[in-house]
């Protein structure tokens, strides 16, 4: 029997090169990159990698799954590690991924009205969803900084817009719990965690709270 140390496997990472870096407004990116070989949807996410190789964060692929790229949504935060990096991405620049991985579904098929909700780049799973061929949801609640930070605003007919995170709360109290929707949120934890006790509060059922954090 082997009695030696175990020596843990690198995850597999695919290199890609980037297509386009476009700062949409306040700080807020779209990143198109080649597409690996590899299935992913909507929901995903993939880490990238910093220049160096030795840091990674997870961001969702806001594209449509049949695309032969992948999208990605981000803010840059100047104090960021990684953020920074991509902003300041050229056409040509290589990537590092790891695999697409992720357990939120927003473009599954459940009984009831589907409701998204986000804060800023939070929209990006929903952008995958709606790109890849799932229908408009019964409304889509989201708060950020500019309108103009919600790309593709015409892929959710019905919405509700806060020009501020924080400010998206407002909207909660027009959700119909006796529909019986399936709620889908995604951004700020603080976001997440009010609309979900509110909801469960006033007697939604918890497997319709369906929620992805992507900033503590
Ligand atoms: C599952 C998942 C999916 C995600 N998907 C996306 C996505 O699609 N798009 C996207 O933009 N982000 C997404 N994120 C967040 C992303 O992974 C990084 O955390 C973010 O880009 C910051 O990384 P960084 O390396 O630039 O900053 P870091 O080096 O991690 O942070 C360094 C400093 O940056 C500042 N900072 C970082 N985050 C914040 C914040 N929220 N508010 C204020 N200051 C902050 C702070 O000063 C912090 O100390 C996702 C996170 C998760 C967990």
């Amino acid at each position: 029997m082997h009695r030696g140390k175990q020596i843990a496997e690198a995850p597999p990472r695919h290199e890609v090169s980037v297509q386009e870096v476009i700062e949409l407004s306040g700080g807020v990116y779209l990143l198109r990159t080649d597409r690996p070989d590899c299935e992913y949807s909507p929901g995903d996410c993939v880490s990238i990698f910093s220049c160096d190789g030795l840091e990674s964060r997870p961001y969702s692929l806001c594209s449509d799954v049949h695309a032969s790229d992948l999208l990605f949504l981000f803010r840059r935060f100047d104090e960021g590690r990684v953020s920074k990096e991509l902003a300041a991405l050229l056409p040509g620049d290589r990537l590092e991924l790891s695999p697409p991985f992720g357990w939120f579904r927003p473009a599954e098929e459940r009984f009831g009205p589907k409701i998204y909700c986000a804060t800023g780049t939070g929209i990006a799973p929903f952008l995958s969803a709606r790109l890849s061929g799932a229908p408009a949801p019964a409304m889509l609640m989201w708060g950020g900084r500019d309108e103009a930070n919600l790309p593709m605003p015409e892929l959710f007919p019905e919405r509700r817009i806060a020009i501020s995170p924080q400010r998206v709360n407002r909207f909660f109290g027009e959700i119909d719990i006796d529909e019986q929707p399936q709620v889908y949120a995604c951004g700020h934890q603080s976001m997440i965690e009010t609309l979900q006790q509110q909801l469960i509060a006033r007697g939604l059922p918890r497997e319709n709270f369906h929620s992805e954090i992507f900033f503590r």
